[in-house]
Parts: C-alpha cells; sequence; structure tokens
C-alpha cells in the first residue's frame, strides 16, 4: 500500500507569499516520490495559485455536514470539491477540543465527505488523562464506532491515530505503543491505511513508517519547514 504523508498547517502562515514559498519548497523536494503527499493549508489558501500535481494533492482541514445556506463561517463539502480538492481532515483534536466537535458531528461530517466523493483522514486519539486511566483503547474504539457509523465502503477512509497528548508537545508516542494502537484500529474499524500523528521529526519519521505497522503520517509543526517536511517524507522511502 502506498504511504500517506499528511501536511497539517493549521492556522498558518500568516500570508500567501508564506504559503507559496512553503509549497514550492515542498513541491520540489518531494518529486518522484514513492508516496502520496497531501497539504492541508487553510481555506484561504486553497485556491491561491498554488498548483498541485499527481503526488502533491491538496487536502482541507475541516468541512460541514450541510450542503448549502445560513451557516454563517462553514464551508461545504462541494465548494472543496469544486477546487479540486481530494482529501479532508475531520476529526481532528483541536476541533474537538476548541470547536466542540463530538463524535456525532463528526460521523456526520465523515458520511457528508464521503458522499461528495472526497477522501477522509479520520484523526482519533486519547487524551492524556484518558490514557492514564488505562481507558485508551475504550476511546478509540467509541471514537471509530460512532464516527464511522453508517458507513459500509471504508475504501476513501483513512484513520489518522493522534494521541492528543502528543500533538505539538515534543513528546511522541514510542514506536511500540504505536505499534499496539494501530493493529487495534486496524482490527476495531477495518480501515486499512492507518497514520500516526504527533510531535512527528525527520529523527523518528522513519521508524514510525518502518516498524509500526503504519501507512503514513500526520505532521503539525514540522510540515511548515519545508526542508524538514521533505526529510520527513524522504524518510518514508
Ligand atoms: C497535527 O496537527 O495533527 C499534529 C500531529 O501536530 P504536530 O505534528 O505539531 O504534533
Amino acid at each position: 500500500m502506498q504511504n500517506l504523508i499528511v501536511a497539517n498547517w493549521k492556522m498558518n502562515p500568516a500570508s500567501i507569499a508564506e504559503a507559496k514559498n512553503i509549497f514550492e519548497g515542498i513541491k520540489n523536494g518531494v518529486e518522484g516520490v514513492n508516496s502520496e503527499v497531501v497539504i492541508c493549508p487553510p481555506f484561504v489558501y486553497l485556491e491561491c495559485g498554488m498548483s498541485d500535481t499527481p503526488h502533491l494533492k491538496f487536502g482541507a482541514q475541516n468541512v460541514y455536514f450541510e450542503d448549502k445556506g445560513a451557516f454563517t463561517g462553514e464551508i461545504s463539502t462541494a465548494m472543496l470539491k469544486n477546487l479540486g480538492v481530494e482529501y479532508v481532515i475531520i476529526g481532528h483534536s483541536e476541533r474537538r477540543k476548541y470547536f466542540a466537535e463530538t463524535d456525532e458531528t463528526i460521523n456526520k461530517k465523515i458520511k457528508k465527505a464521503l458522499d461528495a466523493g472526497l477522501k477522509v483522514i479520520f484523526c482519533i486519539g486519547e487524551t492524556a488523562e484518558e490514557r492514564e486511566a488505562g481507558k485508551k483503547n475504550e476511546v478509540l474504539e467509541r471514537q471509530i464506532k460512532t464516527g464511522l457509523d453508517g458507513n459500509e465502503n471504508l475504501e476513501n477512509i483513512n484513520i489518522a491515530y493522534e494521541p492528543v497528548w502528543a500533538i505539538g508537545t515534543g513528546n511522541n508516542c514510542s514506536v511500540e505503543e504505536t505499534k499496539e494502537s494501530v493493529e487495534f484500529i486496524r482490527k476495531i474499524s477495518g480501515v486499512e491505511r492507518i497514520l500516526y500523528g504527533g510531535s512527528v521529526k525527520s529523527e523518528n519519521s522513519g521508524a514510525y513508517i518502518k516498524e509500526s505497522g503504519s501507512n503514513g503520517l500526520l505532521v503539525g509543526g514540522a510540515s511548515l519547514n519545508p526542508e524538514e517536511f521533505v526529510r520527513i517524507v524522504k524518510s518514508a522511502e
């Protein structure tokens, strides 16, 4: 299976010029790699002249579950499709934490995105408290079961296992623990392509790809540095 390496730029950078610089650096550096590489910039940069290539694609960081209408501030699946966007991240822990997304709203978003023909990067992961309380697998199972409820066709679903305590902290999950979780997630969900995310850097990225059983990475902070992100992508070769 082809590895999938996703750059989540979150709410960065501040200008189109900077976005283009990062994009061009990544585009030049990843030419010819075997992985599928997806850049998820803020919505406003999805249509600002950065042209994708067959091996470098675009994704959105979120989408709404209604078709159109009075939903101020939201973006629809049709808008993304009409821009040529191929992937969408759904259920990122920052969306769950700061924007009150629940397993139920995430389920509606996943259904809508799949119906529109978008490929989904469905994020799941336990908090530090849940892990310490021994509830990791219970939480992952609940997120998977509710998030995927009613979706029989799993072909366009990728799951990103992102322990919340590992995101943006520098405290990445060990490869051994990731391997256990990846196996558990694959068994519970039936989804084939499972990614790891959480403080990935070029020093640890190769080990996740080669030893954790995952099929790719979701990279936040390090994806804003084109040289570092290209090193991460190349570590999967
Ligand atoms: C993320 O945003 O999904 C993420 C994993 O962030 P970071 O790589 O910065 O931990």
